[in-house]
């Protein structure tokens, strides 16, 4: 028997303190796993990055008769990796976004909302597109996931990294699955002797080969998510909202601004499309649109809209 009061479990029998007890031992194993294991994807994803691009260097490009084809290919290489490296490190160290304490807000803040929701289990705001995660302990602005390979919850600040992190490691593992397979098999007489024997040149295209279809499913399943502008938890929750109305009620997700650029703005901040290409080429920092407190509604620019309209 328990009841909650004020966010605290208040425990009535004698059952009930023992259930207590073994939920905050079993919370604190699962804190101090997470504790090591996060760590450890960590360095063995760094490990993974770092070990490919130098195999993949070794193994092929400085094996390439042409010099000048060799120095080309290094440094479009190192490129690549240091576009993964760079993203990578970033969605690790950058906080994905917590919102303030009740007490921390400023006046207009949330964009002049009388009545605010205070998360019970962190007491932070929870404006919009905020979820809590019991994980972190904390609320996230626009939570898109928690994501042990990151030891981060993905949110509104390092969103955009963890996006770019993806979306290169595909696109390397692809140029190096594409170059080590016909290698494998020894394919148009390319040399398959020594440091580019049959092992090492199938070792190399089967990690590449499995890193790259496992990041293909999550960059088609994020670049959705990105150009309709939801997130990972909003997606299922829209889609249980479809899934209890009738067909043809015309439920859309209120925070997709219809044209898919203004939607990646949302996450990539206000750019032009030689900035978005800059962007997502070039190691450099990134922020979003807006503070994460307050958001952009379709049916708001709608209404918008209309009052302009009516008053010309
Ligand atoms: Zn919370
Ligand atoms: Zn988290």
């Amino acid at each position: 028997m328990r009841e909650q009061q004020d966010g605290d479990w208040k425990y009535q029998s004698g059952l009930g303190s023992v259930m207590f007890l073994c939920f905050r031992v079993a919370e604190l194993i699962f804190g101090v796993g997470l504790f090591v294991f996060q760590p450890l994807l960590v360095f063995f994803c760094y490990a993974l990055i770092c070990g490919l691009t130098f195999f993949f260097l070794m193994g092929v490009v400085w094996n390439f008769d042409s010099t000048i084809l060799s120095v080309l290919c290094t440094g479009l290489t190192l490129f690549e990796s240091s576009n993964i490296l760079w993203n990578y490190t970033l969605a690790v160290i950058t906080g994905p976004g917590n919102p303030p304490f009740p007490e921390a807000l400023e006046d207009g803040q949330l964009g002049g909302a009388t009545r605010v929701k205070v998360c019970k289990k962190c007491n932070r705001i929870k404006p919009a597109r905020t979820h809590h995660c019991s994980l972190c302990r904390k609320c996230v602005m626009r939570m898109d996931h928690h994501c042990p390979w990151v030891a981060n919850c993905v949110g509104h600040c390092n969103y955009p990294y963890f996006y770019l992190f993806l979306a290169h490691s595909w696109l390397a593992c692809i140029v190096a699955t594409l170059f080590t397979a016909p290698r494998m098999f020894g394919l148009f007489g390319l040399n398959t002797g020594g440091m580019t024997g049959v092992g090492y040149n199938t070792s190399v295209t089967a990690l590449c080969g499995a890193v790259a279809l496992a990041a293909a499913f999550l960059v088609f399943w994020h670049t959705f998510l990105v150009t309709t502008n939801q997130t990972t938890l909003e997606f299922y929750s829209n889609r249980a909202d479809v899934s209890r109305r009738h067909r043809g009620d015309g439920l859309r997700n209120p925070y997709d601004l219809g044209w898919w650029k203004k939607n990646v703005e949302q996450a990539f901040g206000r750019a032009s499309w030689g900035q978005l290409v800059f962007k997502a080429f070039v190691p450099c920092i990134i922020r979003p649109e807006g503070d994460g407190l307050t958001w952009d509604r379709a049916d708001m620019m709608m209404a918008v809209r209309q009052t302009e309209t009516t008053a010309r």
